[in-house]
């Protein structure tokens, strides 16, 4: 093996900068996804971090009562048929002919009074139209101006002044009528979205009539609708009980847990945990773009996850041996995992935590066998636990009540089994969901509005003053060729691509367990696969009903899932103030996430290379410490943010407000102020504001809040609105917000 490393902290979270977790965290069942390998080492993570929030169970009482039907984006209007909009009645008859013709002097009077006030009634509207004073502006009165206003209304604590705490002002009501639901250690709008979209999954598979079945249905849809059903069977799994895990033990050479075990077998077992089955004892091992090459695969090694969320929940010490990890012969492992790759010493490997590898080797020469062999069988019965029968999730719920505050789980298995089965068969999955739910105008409606936030962006490069000008046009040159892809890819609608992607998978109706391991097996397969080949640019780590989004640094690409082109993010007739506020922040935040402290280092190719002078680099430094210790001083029940682990999430939130804010400004010149939304009394400006607030609207318990603070890369999200706003001159100026409150300090951080 011919091993290179990036330094402690390098890239291994960077592949994917979520943009928030609490949309992933719903999703990490068996927690394989088949597609980008090199995301797999992030999403396992995140199914470490994540995994146990969704294993807790979740309801939410309204949602029997919702239909998959609410997740339906309205069709786009027809030019001319809006039938309640821009209707201007003056509230008289049409004259008949000859207005002036056979008529009395009164008449003729009257009729000229009559003239003078359509005059100024005609003035007035004019006027009003204008725009003199917010409140005077015509109103929206549509249909979806009106439901969308109440739902501002709701969420809105107007006994709150917005210059002290603009997070409670947008989201006091939401909090209030918004009590965490059972089972859940945190709830936000995102989860209820991706419960929106879950439910109509659940309608589409459970369908008499399913989808799948009909003419141009691909052998994969019908997989999605066996693989759901053999979830749904409890019964079935219940029989089974443990014996399908303990068959499995068995294989593997036992466990000394459940009995007898062959103890000279270290490298066998953990070539079987770690190959076909994709379990990550010590390391984790895949095949993804090179960083420094992104045309080309490598195979990456990094530090894996025990299981608790971070270091900090087990406080142990560790050794430091300096050898690079002999206790294992990687060799033989890799050609293992790889089958049937050729590999020899010559492969390179790229390693992401030397340290941690040689801290590991030396702990595995030094453990007792019978303690190295309980603990990699048990990352394995850890892994299947989730397709086992309940009594194994019973066993779990006490750690997860300790660790995340849940009560015992009481999420609809459906609900569970829907998240299964994106995770294993996501594609397909959202082939069935974007043909059900997903407007094809939307992708050419948000490639415009990227388009927009993108010359917004270049704009504010230039009003900044800390950058050289070579430094700036090659930023600028980077944000052009920043690719995007919306929605969904393409291959999922052709039934022949899609059935070619899920070739090999196996899947039955009869049992959850054997497809759980039929799958690890195939992305085991996928992955040696990849290696040989060129990266794929159009590969997608989010399938299409996920509510989030991302940057990816290596292609230098942002990717919208269909699941998040949706209100409260995006509507077409919504006003514009709420959909640059809503997923134009978010398509600001994934943009800038390619010049955040990671993502800046990557060249417009994707190529981890330097590329900017160094007088640049040094004031980039300065203002990211700024930035961390304005995140720093922030606290949640007495814990303060860590502003280095968040520095990243911050820059893009503050760099995607401005952007999407300057956008918005810019598309108002263009076509002019929009209509007032009612009963809102906030001018359309305000609304943008509190837009973005309202996304973050979020509740969850103290131990959920203490896990976020010492794992999540994103701050909390009271400090992604409180902390961006108050670098907002735009904000403070529109709230006119004095000097020293709270919400306009001062003291300003901007990096982007
Ligand atoms: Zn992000």
């Amino acid at each position: 093996m011919v091993w290179t490393w990036s330094g402690p902290g390098g890239l291994d979270q960077v592949c994917t900068r979520l943009w928030t977790r609490s949309g992933a965290s719903l999703r990490s069942g068996p927690g394989l996804r088949w597609s980008g390998p090199g995301l797999e080492l992030v999403l396992g993570l995140d199914q470490v971090l994540d995994g146990l929030d969704q294993m807790s169970n979740y309801k939410r009482a309204t949602l029997e009562d919702e239909d998959g039907s609410d997740a339906l984006p309205e069709p786009l209007p027809s030019p001319g048929v809006d039938p309640d909009l821009d209707q201007v009645e003056v509230g008289f008859r049409k004259a008949g002919p000859g207005l002036l013709g056979r008529r009395t002097r009164l008449e003729v009077l009257l009729g000229i009074l009559l003239l003078l006030s359509v005059l100024a009634l005609f003035i007035c509207v004019l006027l009003l139209g204008l725009g003199l004073g917010p409140e005077r502006r015509s109103v929206c009165l549509t249909q979806a101006c009106v439901s969308v206003a109440a739902q501002i209304v709701e969420a809105l604590d107007r006994t709150v002044d917005p210059c002290q705490d603009f997070y409670q002002f947008s989201c006091g009501g939401w909090i209030r009528r918004n009590p965490l639901p059972d089972g859940r250690s945190r709830w936000s709008t995102f989860n209820s979205i991706w419960e929106q979209n879950q439910a109509l999954l659940k309608h589409l598979l459970e369908n008499r009539t399913f989808p799948g079945n009909s003419s141009g249905g691909s052998e994969a849809e019908k997989k999605t609708q066996a693989y759901y059903l053999s979830c749904l069977n409890s019964a079935k799994i219940d029989e089974l009980g443990a014996t399908p895990l303990i068959q499995l033990i068995n294989k593997v050479g036992g466990w000394n847990i459940s009995g007898s075990w062959e103890k000279e077998n270290f490298m066998e077992v953990l070539k079987v945990v770690s190959g076909p089955l994709r379990a990550q004892p010590f390391f984790s091992v895949s095949v993804s773009t090179d960083p420094k090459s992104s045309n080309s695969n490598v195979i990456q090694v990094d530090q894996s996850g025990l299981f608790l969320p971070s270091r900090d929940y087990y406080l142990n010490k560790t050794a430091n041996e300096k050898t690079l990890a002999p206790a294992v012969d990687w060799l033989d492992l890799l050609t293992f995992t790889l089958s049937p790759l050729d590999l020899n010493d010559t492969e390179p490997v790229v390693l992401y935590a030397k340290e941690y590898l040689q801290q590991v080797s030396d702990l595995i020469n030094k453990t007792h066998k019978s303690l190295l062999n309980n603990y990699m069988i048990w990352t394995l019965v850890q892994k299947s636990v989730t397709s086992l029968d309940q009594r194994f999730e019973n066993a779990q719920d006490k750690l997860l009540e300790s660790l995340y505050g849940t009560k015992k789980s009481c999420t609809p298995r459906w609900q569970t089994c829907i998240g299964y089965t994106d995770d294993t068969l996501g594609f397909a999955l959202g082939a069935l969901f974007v043909k059900a739910t997903f407007d094809k105008h939307s992708k050419g409606i948000a490639e415009e509005m990227i388009n927009e936030i993108r010359t917004a962006f270049k704009q504010g490069l230039d009003q900044l003053h800390w950058m050289d000008p070579e430094t700036k046009q090659n930023a600028k040159e980077k944000a052009d060729s920043i690719y995007d892809m919306i929605g969904f890819p393409e291959f999922i609608l052709d039934p022949k691509e899609l059935d070619d992607v899920y070739d090999g998978y196996d899947v039955s109706e009869d049992s959850f367990f054997q497809n759980m391991l039929n799958f690890y097996n195939f992305s085991s397969r996928v992955m040696a696969d990849q290696l040989r080949k060129s990266p794929n640019k159009d590969q997608w780590s989010m399938t299409p009903p996920t509510v989030n989004a991302y940057y990816m640094p290596t292609k230098n690409g942002i990717v919208f899932p269909a699941g998040i082109l949706q209100a409260p993010f995006y509507a077409h007739d919504h006003p514009k103030a709420l959909n640059f506020g809503g997923i134009g922040v978010v398509m600001g935040h994934e943009l800038t996430h390619a010049f955040d402290d990671q993502g800046r280092e990557y060249d417009k190719e994707g190529n981890l290379r330097p590329w900017w002078q160094n007088g640049s680099v040094a004031a980039f430094a300065e203002r990211s410490r700024c930035m961390e210790l304005q995140y720093q001083n922030y606290s949640e029940n007495g814990e303060n943010v860590n502003g280095k682990q968040t520095l990243g999430e911050n820059m893009a939130d503050n760099g995607g407000l401005k952007a999407a804010y300057r956008a918005y400004r810019s598309w108002v010149q263009r076509h002019g102020e929009e209509k007032l939304l009612p009963a809102v009394n906030l001018t359309n400006d305000q609304l943008f504001f509190v837009g973005f607030a309202q996304v973050w609207c979020s509740v969850h318990t103290s131990e959920s809040a203490h896990e976020g603070l010492v794992t999540d890369p994103h701050s909390p999200p009271r400090f992604r609105v409180v902390g961006t706003l108050a670098n907002s001159p735009d904000f403070s100026r529109h709230f006119q917000c004095p000097l020293g409150s709270p919400m306009n300090p001062g003291e300003r951080c901007e990096v982007w």
